[in-house]
């Protein structure tokens, strides 16, 4: 018979677990049985529109049986089965979820032992206990029951079998015991029971194990010395109603951490736990969780965003995109509902009446919840916008703006006199009576925006600014436009709303230091003014009209040949020392007075994070006037 080698990815991982050292070993376990169950959750959807399959939801059953003498453990279900097809494409290849991430790991750190209980690396996991596995499979709908053998890294062999029945029968010959370990464990049925209940209390079909106990003998019973006999019984080891069905109270937070974070693939604790049952227009239980942290994926194409939906305990969709809005795609979790026809199609789903009711009823519980968080619980809120600030941000400029009333209130800057992040209404709350706009700054970092001599003004005002250090503050404020009917304002705006009279009386003076300079900087410079807002630096560059430089900035990395540029307006501080100079030069050495406004000019570049058009030309220029 021909041997068949697994994919190279696969063969890796095969290694990995049969050589593996991990503690964690029982999971093997897990993953056999959620197979098990996914495959029911198949046939058992097909069972609700195919009669002659003659099965109901309560035929289905997943059957433990350890054979201490053989040392094998034998999973068997009455799900879907695999064709030949699907036994090489499925367990021929890594077919897990997380296997994408997977593999990225092992190029990294391929001594990481961790990630298989990570990730949860599915099928292969058995090799971690087993030296042979077995599968005994028959598909739905085919005639034909295959055989599948593999003692591992050296491949498999796939031959007919004669099993009667639709279903999986998975053997797992358990591997020799070690000085290190003791496999036969994993035949003890109280170990077996432990496992079914820690790790799948929830699989919605019954796990069943021939039980051996201890009971008086019948013929005993009234003697003084009664004696004992062992007897065999079927139990169901699982308690199978799902977590998301019990009432709030009965369940504990380890509990609901313990489902998320299986059902999930995290080592994560969430962050927010949200239980609800509604009765009314549309019924339904959901069972939410916001994650405490960014998953590693979260920002690529393969993070998928959505809920898990059933329908009376029977898996309809694993991704229910429709129920969770884009801007909170980072909530996981299940909604079960009764009100939906468990046939119902991928189309129909997206326009299903109750459907959209439940992700509007979703969408305002997640919002409340976030709300109440940020007031009730700062710090916990800060740790969740750490996490998935951006995304809310994302939200508000996604849709031209359509969402930005829902998020606002939401969002958190960084301000400058509170040295933390603060929201805008707390930023409106503490604003001056004669302040006129929300100031903000922008920059890479807190100490750079800090140091934009843009900002000394409006701080010597005392007025707050918020910091915008991310790529999409700048854009989320812009969208927004106005908060409570205040504007925002950037400090790098040339008018900051600020009347200050002695500046411009001092304006009329300056008109022939002003004409110098714009005539010797030509068309860099589109007016160069004195200015309003610098205390202790020289010069400062501000734009005008509707660009920025952080957009310009954004566009020229993403699109270089976008063209757009802010147009520049030069300012001068008319009290530093330095523009003094300049100043006097104009009259005793006027090419000096050149050289002072072009190196001045170049500093303002340099301060606004803005590229030198020719830095070795301003280098000479600096040196000359050395
Ligand atoms: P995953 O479950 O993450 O897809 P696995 O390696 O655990 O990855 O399983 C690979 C695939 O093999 C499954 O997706 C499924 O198609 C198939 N499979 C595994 N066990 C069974 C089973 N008991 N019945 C039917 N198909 C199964």
């Amino acid at each position: 018979m021909e041997k068949k080698q697994f994919q190279s990815e696969s063969k890796r991982l095969l290694d990995l677990m049969i050589n593996s050292i991990y503690t964690h070993k029982e999971i093997f376990l897990r993953e056999i049985i959620s197979n098990a169950s996914d495959a029911i959750d198949k046939l058992c959807f097909i069972a609700l529109t195919d009669d002659k399959l003659g099965m109901t939801r309560s035929d289905f059953k997943i059957h433990i049986a350890a054979d201490k003498d053989n040392r094998t453990l034998t999973i068997t279900d009455n799900g879907i089965g695999m064709d030949l097809d699907d036994l090489e494409n499925n367990l021929g290849t890594i077919a897990s979820s997380g296997s994408y991430k997977f593999k990225q790991d092992m190029a990294e750190k391929p001594e990481d032992i961790d990630i298989i209980g990570q990730f949860g690396v599915g099928f292969y996991s058995a090799f971690m206990v087993a030296k042979k596995i077995t599968v005994n499979t028959k598909k739905y709908g085919s005639e034909t029951a295959y055989l599948w053998e593999s003692s591992g890294v050296d491949g498999y062999t796939v031959t007919e079998s004669d099993k009667a029945d639709i279903g999986t029968e998975i053997i797992l010959e358990m591997k020799d015991n070690t000085d290190d370990e003791n496999y036969d464990e994993f035949l003890e049925q109280y170990r077996i029971q432990g496992l079914i209940k820690k790790y799948s209390d929830y699989i919605r079909y019954p796990i069943i194990m021939e039980m051996t106990k201890s009971r008086v003998k019948e013929e005993t019973k009234d003697s003084e010395k009664p004696e004992y006999e062992d007897y065999t019984e079927e139990e169901t080891l699982n308690s199978m109603v799902p977590i998301w069905q019990r009432r709030k109270q009965d369940v504990t937070q380890e509990e609901y951490d313990r489902f998320y974070s299986e059902k999930f693939m995290t080592m994560d604790k969430p962050l927010k736990t949200i239980a609800t049952s509604v009765e009314g227009v549309v019924t339904y239980k959901a069972l939410l969780f916001i994650p405490s942290s960014t998953p590693y994926n979260y920002y690529t194409k393969e993070y998928k965003k959505g809920l898990q939906l059933y329908s009376s305990g029977v898996l309809i969709t694993e991704n229910c995109e429709e129920l969770v809005p884009e801007y909170f795609r980072f909530v996981k979790g299940v909604v079960d509902t009764a009100d939906l026809s468990l046939n119902i199609s991928r189309e129909m789903l997206q326009h299903d009446r109750h459907l959209l009711t439940i992700a509007q009823n979703i969408e305002k519980k997640i919002k409340n919840e976030l709300t109440s968080m940020l007031n009730n619980d700062r710090e916990n809120y800060e740790k969740f916008f750490a996490a998935f600030g951006r995304q809310l941000k994302y939200g508000v400029v996604s849709d031209y703006g359509m969402h930005k009333g829902d998020l606002q209130d939401l969002l958190m800057f960084y301000s400058s006199t509170e040295k933390k992040l603060t929201t805008l209404s707390e930023y409106v709350d503490r604003m001056k009576e004669e302040q006129k706009f929300i100031y903000f700054a922008t920059g890479d970092s807190i100490a750079s925006i800090d140091s934009l001599p843009q900002t000394e003004l409006l701080k010597s005002k005392g007025y707050e600014i918020l910091y915008c250090t991310e790529e999409a503050d700048e854009f989320t404020l812009q969208t927004l436009m106005t908060y409570k009917e205040k504007s925002f304002c950037s400090a790098t705006n040339d008018d900051l709303g600020i009347e200050n009279e002695e500046n411009k009386e001092e304006e009329k003076d300056n008109s022939a230091i002003l004409t110098f300079v714009k005539e010797t900087l030509g068309d860099k410079v589109s007016e160069v003014t004195a200015s309003k807002k610098l205390v202790s630096h020289p010069v400062c560059l501000t734009a005008k009209g509707g660009i920025s430089f952080e957009m310009e900035k954004y566009f020229n990395a993403v699109q270089p040949d976008s063209g757009m540029k802010a147009e520049r307006v030069l300012e001068l501080n008319m009290q530093h020392s330095a523009v003094k100079t300049m100043e006097e030069l104009i009259q005793t050495d006027i090419e000096k007075a050149k050289k002072y406004a072009e190196v001045l000019y170049c500093q303002a570049l340099l301060i606004a994070g803005l590229p030198l058009d020719n830095p070795s030309e301003y280098t000479d220029l600096v040196c000359s006037l050395i």
